[in-house]
């Protein structure tokens, strides 16, 4: 229990759709509970750099007062988080600052000043607070945002590096949606394409994960994939390598976007021109919040964005899809390419995620055990 005197908070409660602000002279309780979760895939996942079976996640679940909202980090190895980190990241924060989860901006600040990095924790936190957030709103995360369940776009489905065969049984899993995303970067790029191609007729988007040193060969590959149907490429160079990502972006007839190379908002200054696009993801972009700065920002240089995720459960992906209608694509397919979603699957239909309108992120399908311990 944690009661100060002196303290104001203001707190706005509805009853039966009425607005009733409050005035409330005592600190709210705040109560964290975390679990470990390893998600597992339906199949091992190959990128050009890394293969991987599952993903740690960490769910979150805070209690601010009477009100629950969840969270989850998705912690794919590469990015350097893990459960140790998380845990001591969680035990850094000072439930009592973050009274109001109304100021995401003071909200992220704070998170930032505790440590570097760590992201995906750091969304977990934002995501259980805009869920907070909307409950006590009574109104979706999506409503909140400004984002249209209407101007929903269809959602892609991942297809990882692998052989013939195994494309193949990937793809029997895919039929339900209207778009595949394809991993590319190793040296069968084409390959992989022509199976694909022998199999369905659907729009392509590829991601190539850095994985082209060469921009004169990559350009070419780009002419030939656009000739194959493919709308949209992810990160066709190195990260670092602007010019030459630059240089593609001048002279490819489809969009190509920048992932790796963009993380959080301070990133897209220097990206201004050198891609078409930015791939926005909750997981680099410390949650909803900075996810939704990221999305106007690239608006207003022009650019497209393409909301994707990691290996995640239904809860992030409520998180994204309540932003995906501000965006130009999406490919939030995590709790499709997963065994062991412990939620209920999102509403999707024809391709689409159908947004319900429940208060927060409508996270359903919340089983009491998964949040077996609490932290403060
Ligand atoms: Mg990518």
């Amino acid at each position: 229990m944690f009661f100060m005197a002196g303290v104001v908070c203001v707190k706005q409660i509805y009853f039966k759709g009425f607005l009733l602000p409050h005035l409330i002279s005592r600190r709210l309780i705040m109560k964290i509970s975390c679990k470990q979760f390893e998600l597992e895939l339906k199949h091992p996942f190959s990128i050009s750099k890394f293969t991987r079976t599952s993903t740690p996640l960490m769910l979150l679940k805070i209690q601010h007062d009477d009100v629950i909202g969840y969270g989850e980090a998705s912690m794919v190895p590469y990015m350097g988080e893990s459960y140790e980190s998380a845990n001591a990241f969680l035990q850094l924060v000072d439930w009592d600052k973050i009274q109001s989860p109304f100021n995401f901006q003071e909200i992220i600040a704070y998170l930032d000043g505790l440590a570097p990095g760590q992201p995906a924790i750091k969304a977990a936190i934002d995501i259980a607070l805009n869920d907070i957030n909307g409950k006590i709103l009574n109104k979706p995360c999506f409503e909140i945002y400004g984002a249209e369940p209407s101007k929903m776009p269809v959602t892609s489905y991942t297809i990882g590096i692998d052989t013939p065969e195994v494309i193949r049984e990937k793809l029997k899993d895919a039929e339900a949606f209207k778009v595949i995303k394809v991993k590319l970067g190793r040296d069968n790029d084409k390959e992989i394409i022509e199976t694909i191609r022998s199999m369905t007729n659907v729009p392509l988007y590829v991601d190539a994960n850095q994985g082209w040193a060469d921009k004169i060969k990559a350009i070419d590959l780009i002419y030939w994939l656009h000739n194959q149907g493919v709308v949209l490429i992810e990160q066709p160079m190195d990260k670092n390598n602007l010019d030459g990502n630059a240089w593609l972006t001048e002279r490819s007839p489809i969009p190509l976007l920048a992932d790796e190379a963009v993380q959080r908002l301070a990133d897209m200054d220097k990206l201004k021109g050198a891609y078409h696009g930015i791939n926005v993801k909750l997981m680099k972009s410390c949650g909803m919040y900075e996810g939704h700065q990221m999305i106007l920002k690239a608006r207003s240089f022009g650019m497209k964005v393409l909301i994707g995720c990691m290996s995640e459960t239904s809860c992030a992906t409520l998180a994204a899809a309540a932003l995906a209608p501000l965006c130009n694509w999406a490919d939030l397919d995590g709790p499709w390419l997963t065994k062991n979603n412990p939620f209920a699957n999102p509403q999707f239909e024809n391709g689409k995620y159908i947004l319900k309108d429940l208060p927060g992120l409508g996270l359903e399908g919340v089983t009491e055990g998964l949040f077996p311990y609490t932290i403060s």
